[in-house]
């Protein structure tokens, strides 16, 4: 028997889950993370495991959850839509397959099909030979909601098997099980278009799925970016293949979306090598997921192993530990970035989450503090996800007491007493002053930083001393320090001295796509330097264009300024009004992309201005002069507003960044100095890659995009699918299903390595 105390825990985890179940679901409004909640849920079905005697009927763990809507029909699955039991250690793992050897006849070797466990919304849908008959949500496991016209609308959702005249036969009536989802960057996409209509941000991207997949509404459906990717056969009357990895290759032939990043392994130890990588690899995968499932990838030992209570025995889901927990927010403080943007950082109480201790995390901004709704005392949400800086995720909001109180944003610089302002466009709060000591020193400390140009034994420490001792004010005086500059200083030896000059002498040299991320400017990093050092070549170029656009900018405000007057005169009125006004005095951000490649942009702004029209007084310009200017502006941006990749809130903080005199003055300094401002003859490296075709595939040593540059600066191609005219695939560590198709082609198969010898 039991001790009284493990009765009473028993007792205690299912009241508290029945609660947090109830909050989830009825109220909508979960006080814990989905991690803690399945820490709860696993402490109950360890003591129900150890003690049978305790597994009461009403116990959570003796049900399956339900998704049902009450407002939509109902569709009966073919077979149970099934849970899988989890794991959460190699241990467990280990465990899991011990128990299925015990079961199974002595000496079978167990062999495994890994795939990512997507975080999305589990969908089964019908094809009677081969048209899509019916799609329905997982429901209760037995029935589903009805979502097949809205299912319908997601493009990467066969209508018909095989997709492809490919030779292939759909069989008479096949059931498949995937997951509906949005890709990290189309989620992002969907709160940018909210954040635009001043609508606020979602939260919480499986949910959102969720709710676009049960419209009423099929259009609704139709206008979000969902994606769906399959990866079972839930019932079949027809031949499949009788091996997980087979049956892989089968849904591929009837051309649905296959998750690209399956993998099989030998054994259960190699399994167990990869997913430590597997967990690195989640923060590159283009979807969310929380872990890998694991499948044997004989199906009829599969069969044959039967289920323990609900969960089929083959199959389990590994799942990563949890990157979110709860904690309290005791306080907001203000962090002043090197561009002077505003981050306010909240102060937590020290909570464990993934791996490590967090104290502080961030708050993004103020929009979104005021947005989500955050309070000082809330509890909140917070996540540490791979290599992003911890941040808060949300309030809690069914955890409050009605102490909390709201979070302000600041009026003034902590550091200089400078007004933030809040550019057009922009969601962030700036301290606009160039020489805020807080903004040198942080922009010090990047311009020196290895990313940016590289100054060897030039740290924050350094940095600091030499402002403080008035030895350095900003960037460009470093390239003017001589040994006397250090005289004085203590930690300072003659040799360590030497050392730095040297490295601020190779400094000097660095390509001007280096420099130019070095600057700090808003949004340019690496990448977009690159671009705009390949494009423009040199500094000037990009000086004499901000010039020209400022001044094409001044001549447009100028012909609009009547204009802008009534504007001002009528913004309590319409929101029309507010709009328009809005445009004419931000032509750079908000005119000129919007006409860049338009026709009969007078009548265009005549609508759009009509409010202000309409009460102009007759010195106002006509539309014919406005698009005049416009033309004009949009001429003279153009080289900047074509590069794909930088949205016009980007253009404009560039053209305001190299327009600035404080600026202006630091890179003519830097030129006296005899800093490096030309981009060298040719950014190729060589061609040694030419006419080859290339595809990644698996885990590499760097980012899979460096791989990439490096095969394009050698003259090579880089493609996403392995076909006949693949030259080489270059496989890692955990290659998936690309790696199998060019062993299938017989295309050669190289490593990291092997590519890094040829080049
Ligand atoms: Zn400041």
């Amino acid at each position: 028997m039991p001790e009284a105390a493990i009765i009473t825990r028993a007792e205690q985890l299912r009241t508290e889950i029945q609660q947090h179940l109830y909050r989830y679901h009825v109220l909508g409004a979960p006080i814990i993370t989905d991690g803690e909640y399945d820490a709860l849920f696993r402490e109950l079905v360890e003591i129900e495991e150890t003690y049978p005697d305790l597994r009461t009927p009403d116990s959570p763990t003796q049900r399956t959850g339900s998704d049902l809507s009450e407002d939509l029909p109902k569709v009966p699955h073919p077979a149970p839509i099934l849970s899988l039991s989890n794991a959460f250690s190699t241990e467990d793992l280990q465990q899991w397959e011990t128990r299925n050897l015990k079961l199974l006849p002595a000496n079978i070797q167990l062999d495994y099909v890994l795939e990512p466990k997507l975080d999305g919304l589990t969908i089964v849908i019908t094809y009677s030979n081969g048209i899509l008959t019916t799609a329905a949500t997982r429901g209760n496991g037995e029935v589903g909601d009805d979502v097949t016209a809205n299912i319908r609308t997601i493009p990467t959702v066969p209508l018909r098997i095989p997709a492809t005249d490919n030779g292939k036969t759909a069989p008479k009536q096949l059931t498949v099980r995937g997951e509906v989802l949005f890709l990290k960057t189309d989620f992002e996409r969907v709160n940018q278009e909210q954040a635009a209509k001043g609508l606020p941000a979602y939260v919480n991207a499986r949910n959102t799925a969720s709710g676009s997949l049960k419209q009423k509404d099929s259009r609704i459906t139709a206008s979000r970016p969902l994606t769906t990717y399959i990866y079972d056969i839930v019932a079949v009357d027809g031949a499949v293949p009788d091996k997980e990895w087979d049956i892989l290759a089968f849904l591929r032939d009837m051309g649905f979306h296959l998750i690209p990043d399956a993998a099989y392994f030998n054994n259960l130890s190699q399994v167990m090598d990869a997913l430590s990588s597997w967990e690195a690899r989640r923060h590159n995968l283009p979807f969310e997921i929380d872990g890998v499932v694991l499948k044997i990838n004989d199906v009829a030992i599969r069969q044959e192993l039967g289920f323990a209570g609900k969960d089929p025995r083959g199959a389990t889901a590994y799942k990563f530990p949890s990157e979110e927990a709860t904690t309290k927010l005791l306080g907001v403080t203000v962090n002043i970035g090197r561009t002077g943007k505003v981050t306010p950082t909240a102060q937590l109480e020290p909570v464990f989450v993934s791996g490590v201790t967090v104290s502080n995390a961030s708050l993004h901004n103020y929009d979104l503090i005021q947005q989500m709704d955050i309070r000082l005392g809330d509890t909140v949400i917070i996540k540490r996800s791979g290599e992003v800086i911890p941040y808060v995720v949300g309030p809690v909001e069914g955890a409050r007491t009605g102490e909390e109180q709201p979070i302000l944003p600041p009026e003034k610089c902590p550091h200089c007493d400078t007004a933030l302002i809040k550019p057009a466009g922009a969601v962030d709060l700036f301290c606009p002053n160039p020489r805020c000591p807080e903004r040198v020193f942080r922009s010090l400390e990047f311009f020196v930083s290895r990313g940016a140009m590289d100054i060897e034994g030039m740290g924050p420490q350094t940095i600091a001393i030499l402002i403080e001792q008035k030895r350095i004010q900003d960037e460009a005086d470093i390239f003017y320090l001589t040994a006397q500059h250090f005289e004085g200083l203590e930690g300072f030896a003659e040799k360590k001295i030497l050392n730095l000059l040297d490295s601020i002498q190779a400094a000097k040299e660095r390509p001007l796509a280096q420099l130019l991320t070095s600057l700090g400017i808003d949004g340019v990093g690496s990448t977009v330097s690159g671009v705009l050092a390949d494009r423009f070549r040199t500094i000037d170029a990009l000086l004499e264009l901000a010039v020209q656009v400022k001044q094409a900018e001044a001549a447009f405000l100028q012909e609009a300024q009547p204009l802008i007057q009534t504007g001002t005169s009528l913004l309590e009125q319409t929101p029309e009004a507010q709009k328009a006004q809005l445009r004419l005095q931000n032509p750079l951000v908000e005119l000129a992309p919007r006409y860049m490649d338009s026709q009969d942009v007078p009548k265009k702004l005549e609508r759009l201005l009509k409010p202000i029209w309409e009460a102009a007084p007759p010195t106002a310009p006509t539309a014919q002069t406005l698009a005049a200017a416009l033309a004009h502006l949009i001429d003279v941006a153009k080289p900047l507003m074509q590069i794909e990749g930088l949205g016009s809130v980007l253009v404009s903080s560039i053209i305001a960044w190299f327009a600035d005199d404080y600026q202006r003055s630091l890179l003519h300094k830097m030129r006296q100095a005899g800093v490096n401002m030309q981009a060298a003859e040719s950014i190729k490296a060589g061609n040694a890659l030419e006419g080859l075709t290339f595809v990644i595939t698996g885990t590499m040593s760097v980012p899979r995009e460096q791989i990439e540059a490096l095969i394009e600066t050698h003259g090579g191609k880089v493609s996403g699918s392995v076909s006949k005219k693949t030259s080489y695939v270059v496989a890692g560590e955990a290659a998936g299903s690309k790696l199998e198709k060019a062993q299938s082609l017989g295309i050669k198969v190289i490593s990291e390595a092997d590519l890094r010898a040829m080049v």
